[in-house]
């Protein structure tokens, strides 16, 4: 039977799946002997090329220099550095790395969505590489990379795919930030680059121009991480996309919401799916722990919120589940008071869900009533199903590393 734990902050099994930039170093040393550049900070940059022999009187230009050859110009190894001299590059290029998550598998939809199944470095030798995906769903002027934080979920949302595959590990910050770069790298979305495939890609000069953290995992549960890596996102003089094109999605981990707020800053969506808590506590478990009353106060009391910067409630559309007339009142009701979109999102099916979408009529009728109220309802088109890129259907074959986690601490 599945089984809801608590996994957050400073509890004992989280502490032993989260890895830090620095274990992902040391771990990468462990299996390519080189350091892993992508996803540092200026400072853990910094610390990283003193340990390499850089004197202290050259340590910020080098920063400097590398921080733009890796986060503006993108690049993929050393060579193009003209900047840095040959001697130098050599030295640099025997100690550092700077890869990207390899590419398994890449899909691309009839609507020009592409789906990459990313091969992760194992964290200890003779570990399975685990494995994540991330999706690009591109607009006529925009691009959104949905991203992943987590390889699997310890939470299990019962119409959600990735729920069903038990938490294998958290993505380190490089892993985070690598999926942005491996999607810019194929997308042709560094300066001066170029797509092979230009399939549905947007006429715009900068192709992902939004990043949602909707891919595989709690990225609450992964704080550190993804704090990092949307801090790297979001750095103006780096991968420079603006925060406010951010949106962290979240089931409902009420304590970290404020920290979200302060920390991150970036824009929140809650999966809420539900308006009561009896059927929220079976759609979304979670809710159990931080019920929809609990949830509400720290969504309006994010900080920030205004009708330009505004909470998105997700809602799941669900065959005669959640989807009636009484419950789109209900909505309107308990979200009074605080900036939203409401974004109605159809089910994505997948084999053996036991939920069915809900009629087309009825989410019409559905997204009238918290129209009516004065709420963008935009119903989110199913973008890559053929691909099964859709919300809700990305789940990679990695199995858990220990079965001993299986019993004890996350859900069988
Ligand atoms: N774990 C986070 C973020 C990842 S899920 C969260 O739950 O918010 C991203 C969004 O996809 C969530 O709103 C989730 O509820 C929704 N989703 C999951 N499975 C889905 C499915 N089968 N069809 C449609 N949306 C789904
Ligand atoms: Fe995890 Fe989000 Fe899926 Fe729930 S909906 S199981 S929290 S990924």
């Amino acid at each position: 039977m599945p089984l809801i734990l608590d996994v957050a902050h400073g509890h004992p099994a989280q502490e032993t799946l989260a890895r830090s930039s620095a274990d992902l170093l040391a771990s990468n040393a462990a299996v390519s002997g080189k350091t892993a550049l992508i996803g540092l900070n200026r400072a853990q940059l910094g610390e990283t090329l003193t340990k390499a022999g850089v004197p202290e009187r050259e340590l910020r230009m080098r920063v400097a220099q590398l921080w733009s050859w890796l986060y503006v110009r993108g690049a993929a190894d050393f060579a193009p550095m003209t900047n840095i001299s040959k001697a130098t590059r050599a030295v640099f290029d025997d100690a550092f790395s700077l890869e990207r998550p390899e590419i398994a598998a890449e899909q691309v939809s009839n609507d020009g969505t592409r789906k990459w199944l990313l091969r992760l470095k194992p964290s200890r030798p003779g570990e399975t590489p685990p494995e994540v995906e991330a999706v690009y769903i591109p607009e006529a002027d925009r691009g959104t990379l949905c991203v992943s934080s987590q390889v699997g979920c310890t939470l299990n949302c019962t119409f959600c795919h990735t729920g069903t595959q038990a938490l294998v590990r958290n993505l380190t910050a490089g892993e985070i930030t690598g999926q942005i770069m491996v999607a810019r790298d194929r997308i042709g979305d560094w300066p001066g680059a170029e797509a092979q495939d230009k399939r549905g890609l947007p006429d715009a000069d900068r192709k992902i121009t939004n990043i949602v953290l909707m891919g595989m995992g709690e990225p609450l549960y992964n704080f550190d991480n993804v704090s990092q890596a949307m801090a790297l996102a979001s750095d103006p003089d780096g991968l420079s996309l603006s925060k406010r094109r951010i949106t962290l999605s979240t089931s409902g981990v009420v304590p970290e919401i404020p920290r979200a707020g302060a920390e991150m800053g970036v824009m929140l969506a809650i999966s809420l799916h539900a308006v009561r808590d009896d059927l929220r506590d079976v759609l979304v478990p979670i809710n159990r722990k931080w019920p929809i009353a609990e949830l509400l106060a720290a969504c309006r009391a994010y900080p920030g919120l205004s009708n330009a910067r505004r909470i998105t409630f997700e809602y799941v559309m669900l065959k005669g589940v959640n989807d009636s007339i009484a419950e789109a009142k209900e909505l309107v009701r308990l979200l009074a008071g605080i900036p939203a979109k409401i974004n109605l999102i159809p089910f994505n099916p997948w084999p053996g869900a036991p939920y069915e979408c809900s009629e087309w009529e009825q989410i019409e009728h559905f997204a009238e009533v918290v129209n009516r109220a004065g709420y963008a309802s935009p119903i989110r088109t199913p973008r890559g199903r053929d691909i099964m890129a859709a919300c809700g259907q990305l789940k990679s074959s990695s199995e858990k590393l220990k079965a001993s986690l299986r019993g004890s601490t996350l859900h069988a």
